[in-house]
């Protein structure tokens, strides 16, 4: 049976609408191999949101991405609006439409392609067959706690203050996605705190042994943030899924990205509860390079991957498109960003060509 899908397209600022054209076009060739049926829906954000409406999140941008079954971003920004003030900025667009949807489950893989080893800052046999995928609380912790502000103390001093703090059941909620992310893959959860100084980490560590509990396939270990930090460096292998709070999956995720050393290839997801996800490449609109057909696209049809597979249920779609990046590049082709001595050079549309062949052989 034909399984039908609305699909919010954003395709947003500089290379955006390029790479977002390569996804479209191997979505549909998916879609006619799977008996999937994609009905788009394409709206504004970001600075193309700006110039048309005032606004970087239009009131019809939020509401076509709430009625449909998941969101496809490309990448917002661009010199043009870095001057406005902050609520007309392109990123304020994006923090809208995350608390919109409210997707508190920020998803980041990463993982070493073997075709593209020698881009990594690591040893190849300390990088070689590493896969984490990093889930980070996105709406919570000491980004959002009470009080917050600089404030002035009874001797005239300035006290600047943040609070990190969580309740029970945020925690519960992202330790739930980060077991049943965890399922689909290497069936390991690393659950990464800082319980040995702060309270808030202690009542975080024990409520994922408590959630744990639900499911018993998982493993579940915890280190500290000092020590997992150091891990990650040291021996990245040991890792399947890490769970951790908004402040250190933030430097977490950014540190395990760079392990893959190369920008162009990272996917990413943020998930709610129920509703639809919003998928996209962790990297921006690189206008240095837009307009000019040099854009990697890999990231953006990775993001299409994590999109069928954590948002819409469809392992064998994920699978079948991962499977064609990793041909096209044991083909030798590579975008500029990812180029070595020997490989074929190719543009953006040149790359999705080679993609949708490769996808016709997997
Ligand atoms: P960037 O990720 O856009 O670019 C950094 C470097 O990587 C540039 O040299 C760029 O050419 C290159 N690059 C990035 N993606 C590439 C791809 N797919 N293929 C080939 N090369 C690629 O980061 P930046 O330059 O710091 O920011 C540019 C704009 O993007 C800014 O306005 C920033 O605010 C915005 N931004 C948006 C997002 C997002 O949409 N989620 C994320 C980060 C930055």
């Amino acid at each position: 049976m034909t399984q039908s899908y609305r699909i919010t397209l954003l395709p947003g600022d500089g290379i955006g609408p390029e790479i977002m054209a390569v996804a479209v076009d191997v979505m549909k060739v998916i879609g006619r191999q799977l008996d999937i049926s994609w009905e788009f829906s394409e709206a504004l954000i970001g600075g193309a949101a700006i110039d048309a409406t005032g606004a970087p999140l239009p009131d019809e941008t939020l509401e076509k991405c709430r009625v449909s079954d998941a969101v496809l971003l490309a990448a917002i920004g661009g010199y043009k609006w870095d001057n406005l003030p902050r609520h007309q900025r392109p990123e304020t667009g994006l923090l809208g439409l995350r608390a919109g949807l409210g997707l508190f489950a920020n998803l980041r893989p990463a993982t070493i392609l073997p075709q593209l080893i020698d881009a990594s800052s690591l040893k190849r046999e300390v990088v070689e067959g590493v896969d984490i995928m990093v889930v980070r609380e996105l709406t919570g912790g000491i980004y959002f706690g009470q009080p917050k502000g600089v404030f002035t103390t009874e001797t005239g001093q300035k006290r600047g203050v943040n609070t990190m703090a969580y309740t029970e059941a945020e925690i519960d909620r992202i330790a739930r996605v980060a077991f049943e992310t965890a399922r689909k893959r290497g069936g390991k959860v690393c659950s990464v705190d800082k319980a040995n100084v702060l309270e808030v980490s202690q009542l975080w560590r024990d409520r994922l042994i408590e959630v744990a509990a639900d499911y018993p396939n998982v493993e579940l270990s915890h280190l500290y943030v000092d020590n997992a930090a150091m891990q990650l460096l040291r021996a990245p292998k040991q890792f399947d899924t890490i769970v951790t709070g908004n402040l250190f999956g933030d430097i977490l995720s950014d540190a395990a990205a760079m392990l893959t050393g190369s920008i162009g290839m990272l996917p990413s997801a943020s998930l709610g509860d129920s509703g639809p996800g919003v998928f996209e490449p962790v990297h921006g609109s690189a206008p240095d390079i837009a307009g000019q057909d040099k854009a990697n696209p890999l990231a953006q049809v990775l993001s299409v991957a994590m999109m069928l597979r954590y948002g819409l249920n469809q392992a064998t779609a994920a699978d079948r498109i991962e499977q064609a990046v990793l041909r096209v590049l044991d083909q030798g082709d590579r975008t500029g960003d990812i180029m070595s001595e020997g490989m074929n050079l190719l543009g953006c549309q040149a790359m999705g060509e080679a993609l949708i062949k490769a996808l016709a052989n997997v």
